[in-house]
C-alpha cells in the first residue's frame, strides 16, 4: 500500500464565470520514503492539486470526485476537525515566498517551537524548544538563533526556517510548493541538498511542485508533468527527464516541449525553444486532447478524443493518442 493514493480526483474553483476545472480526474501516488516531483506551466493545476492533499483550498474551490487516502484513511472523506490530526503530524507543507509565510512580530525559535505545542499534547515546552533547536540545527541555523526575526535573516535561511517548521511534527509527508523560487541559484542548490538529506534522514516522502525541471530531475525518484488539469506524462525521472544517444526519452508531447524550452548545461549551447500558445480555458467544455491547438506533431483524431494514460512500461505512463498503438490502457 501506498503512504499516498491519490485517485481520479476532480478539484472546481467556482467564479463569476462559472466553475474552473482546475484538476480533472488526476491520480499519483507516492510511496513512504520517495520524493516526487510535479512539473508544468502556471495554472496547469499543480498546486491545486497539491493542496487539495491536506485539504488546504481556498473558500472557492472544491473536491467534486475522486479520494486522498493517505495511510489507508480517506482523507476526502474527513470533516475539518478530523483532519487536524493529519496536518502537520502526517502531511506538512513548505509554502513558496517564506517572508510572507512567516510571522513578522513573532520569533522564529517561537515559530517552530509552536506547532509541537499545539500538536503534541504529551510534549512539554522545554522538551518542544529542545526539538525546536535541534530543527534548527539540521537545516543549517545556529540554534543561537532562536530569538531573532524573520527579517533579520537572508532569503534563503528564511527558507531553512520554513523547512524546520514543517519538520516540527515530524510528519511522513512533505509538499514543497516552489521552495527555491525567487531565490539565487547558490541557495537554491543548498536547500535542495537539504530537502535530500533531511528526507533521506527522517525518510520522509516529498511532493516536491517546481516549474524548473533541472531541479526535479536531479533531486526525484519520480516525476508528473500536468498540464490544463490533467495527467500529461508520469515516470522515473532518468525516464522522463533523461536522454539516451542524445534522444529525449520523454514520450509526451508536452513533456518533449518543456524540457526543449530549458536550458541544458550538458549539451552545445542552443537558443531554448518556447512552446507558442497558451493553455486552454478550464472553465469552457475541453474536447479531446487538451494540448492540441499548441501540439505540433497533432493527429486527426486529437481534436476531438481526450487521450488516456497509457503505460510504456511498468512505470512510466503518458496519455497521447501517438502512444495508442504500442501501448495498453490503464484508466
Ligand atoms: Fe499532440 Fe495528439 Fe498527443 Fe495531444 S494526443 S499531445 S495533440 S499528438
Amino acid at each position: 500500500m501506498s503512504l499516498l493514493d491519490v485517485r481520479d480526483l476532480r478539484v472546481s474553483y467556482g467564479s463569476a464565470d462559472g466553475d474552473v476545472h482546475a484538476v480533472d480526474g488526476v491520480s499519483l501516488s507516492i510511496e513512504a520514503g520517495e520524493f516526487v516531483g510535479l512539473a508544468g506551466e502556471s495554472g496547469c493545476g499543480k498546486t491545486t492539486m497539491a493542496m487539495a492533499i491536506p485539504q488546504l483550498l481556498p473558500r472557492n474551490a472544491r473536491i467534486t470526485s475522486g479520494s486522498v487516502t493517505f495511510d489507508g484513511v480517506d482523507l476526502s472523506a474527513l470533516d475539518e476537525h478530523a483532519m487536524r490530526a493529519y496536518r502537520w503530524k502526517e502531511i506538512s507543507v513548505v509554502f513558496q515566498g517564506a517572508l510572507n509565510a512567516l510571522n513578522p512580530v513573532q520569533t522564529i525559535g517561537s515559530q517552530i517551537a509552536e506547532p509541537i505545542r499545539v500538536h503534541d499534547s504529551s510534549v512539554t515546552s522545554a522538551q518542544a524548544d529542545d526539538r525546536m533547536r535541534e530543527l534548527l540545527e539540521a537545516v543549517g541555523i545556529p540554534s543561537r538563533r532562536a530569538h531573532d526575526f524573520p527579517h533579520q535573516f537572508s532569503g534563503g535561511m528564511r527558507q531553512r526556517v520554513m523547512i524546520a517548521m514543517a519538520l516540527a511534527c515530524r510528519p511522513r509527508l512533505v509538499i514543497a510548493d516552489e521552495p527555491i523560487t525567487a531565490l539565487d541559484v547558490m541557495t537554491q542548490a543548498q536547500i535542495i541538498d537539504l530537502l535530500q538529506s533531511l528526507s533521506d534522514r527522517y525518510n520522509l516522502a516529498m511532493l516536491l511542485i517546481s516549474h524548473d525541471l533541472s531541479v526535479l530531475a536531479q533531486t526525484c525518484d519520480r516525476v508528473a508533468v500536468m498540464y490544463a488539469g490533467k495527467m500529461a506524462e508520469t515516470g522515473p525521472s532518468q525516464d522522463v527527464f533523461g536522454e539516451s544517444s542524445g534522444q529525449v526519452l520523454a514520450r509526451h508531447p508536452y513533456t518533449q516541449r518543456l524540457l526543449r524550452a530549458y536550458p541544458n548545461i550538458h549539451r552545445e549551447r542552443v537558443f531554448i525553444d518556447g512552446i507558442p500558445g497558451s493553455p486552454p480555458d478550464l472553465s469552457k467544455p475541453q474536447k479531446g486532447c487538451r494540448f492540441q491547438p499548441r501540439c505540433d506533431v497533432a493527429l486527426t483524431q486529437c481534436a476531438n478524443v481526450a487521450p488516456e494514460l497509457v503505460a510504456l512500461n511498468d512505470r512510466h505512463f503518458a496519455a497521447c493518442h501517438l502512444l495508442d498503438a504500442d501501448s495498453s490502457g490503464v484508466q
